[in-house]
């Protein structure tokens, strides 16, 4: 059972983060008791009590360095193409790097800051002849996310093309991680423990003049194979459940052949498209989500004997 707070306790949980916030006369702009749904990809999510969009390093340092200082946990977020925001939503400041989205080249070099879109620097990379991140065209999320994620598609993969990570740590220090053999792996970052941010992001891309319309020609290509997988058609996170080799086949077929396309919990629905998606088919919570998510574990395990690892990762305030 979902225990909801009253009106005046969230207000009052609300008002009290916006007061120990606005002492330190942030730069950039911030919204309180701000509705996360807007802000991910499966279209769920309650409020967060604050909200904040910086719009350089500077901002970025200084609104982390405030929250850390008023002792209000702060959480970051890209396109939010991968998250689960519960119906309570987000106990906190929210810093959102949406507005930190240049992106410039130098030779073979494409650097692109966290909060830009990573398919849109893919089309930046093509109408530039640089080639190498054709493969995440039209792939939902930010540059951080990607990079966070170690994302992959379409036999590509981001790590094989990193040449260099700008960060900030919770401490208000900047840094540049260079990649290592072994650091990354399937799904895999360094970013993933530890407390840096990802503020930019360098790719080591191939030059290839002339190559414009058939790099573009790759990329539609990706985009309709999504459109036909129905990636497009509702509000979802891509691919629930991570793949395991041990399973000798993806999740998605593991999922499809014990006949679990359709499932519905409330309005979340496992695609009748791909068994390795679920979509919000209109008013679904974030609760029917990770019951539904459960449910395939559950069934999977008890026809297979494996245990599906979600991808999608659940934040906020859950029961
Ligand atoms: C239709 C659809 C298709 C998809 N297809 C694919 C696919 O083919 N391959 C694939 O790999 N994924 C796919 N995904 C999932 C998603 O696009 C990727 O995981 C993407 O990389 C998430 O990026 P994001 O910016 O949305 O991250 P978010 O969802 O915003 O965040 C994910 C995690 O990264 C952290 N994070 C984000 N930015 C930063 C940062 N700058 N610094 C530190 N931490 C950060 C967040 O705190 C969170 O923990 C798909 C999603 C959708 C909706």
């Amino acid at each position: 059972m979902l225990n909801h707070p009253g009106p005046s306790a969230i207000l009052n949980r609300v008002a009290t983060v916006q007061r120990r916030l606005e002492k330190f006369k942030l730069s950039c702009p911030v919204e309180y008791d701000r509705l996360m749904s807007d802000f991910t990809t499966f279209r769920v999510g309650g409020p967060a009590d604050a909200v904040a969009y910086p719009r350089s390093v500077e901002e970025l340092r200084e609104t982390v360095l405030a929250a850390r200082a008023a002792e209000i946990p702060a959480i970051v977020f890209g396109g939010g193409a991968n998250v689960v925001v519960s119906d309570a939503g987000i106990r906190g400041l929210v810093v959102h790097l949406g507005q930190l989205r240049r992106v410039s080249a130098a030779g073979e070099l494409l650097r692109a800051e966290a909060g830009a879109q990573i398919s849109d620097v893919a089309a930046q990379a093509a109408n530039r002849e640089l080639s190498g991140l054709e493969f995440i065209f039209a792939m939902p999320g930010s540059v951080g996310g990607a990079v966070w994620m170690n994302a992959r598609c379409y036999g590509g993969e981001i790590a094989p093309i990193l040449h260099g990570v700008e960060y900030l740590t919770r401490d208000g220090e900047t840094g540049r991680y260079e990649p290592r053999d072994g650091d990354f792996a399937y799904k895999k970052s360094p970013f993933q423990t530890g407390d840096r941010i990802i503020t930019a992001a360098e790719f080591r891309l191939r030059p290839a003049p002339g190559q414009r319309p058939a790099m573009w020609e790759r990329m539609r290509g990706y985009e309709e194979d999504r459109r036909l997988k129905g990636h497009f058609a509702w509000p979802c996170a891509g691919s629930v459940f991570k793949n395991d080799r041990r399973f000798g086949q993806p999740s998605g077929k593991i999922i499809d052949d014990i006949g679990l396309r359709g499932l519905k919990r409330g309005a979340a629905m496992v695609s009748d498209r791909h068994g390795n998606i679920i979509i919000n088919t209109g008013a679904a919570t974030a609760a029917d989500i990770r019951s539904l998510v459960e449910d395939v574990q559950d069934r999977v395990a008890r026809a297979t004997g494996y245990h599906l690892e979600p991808e999608i990762l659940f934040v906020g305030e859950w029961p």
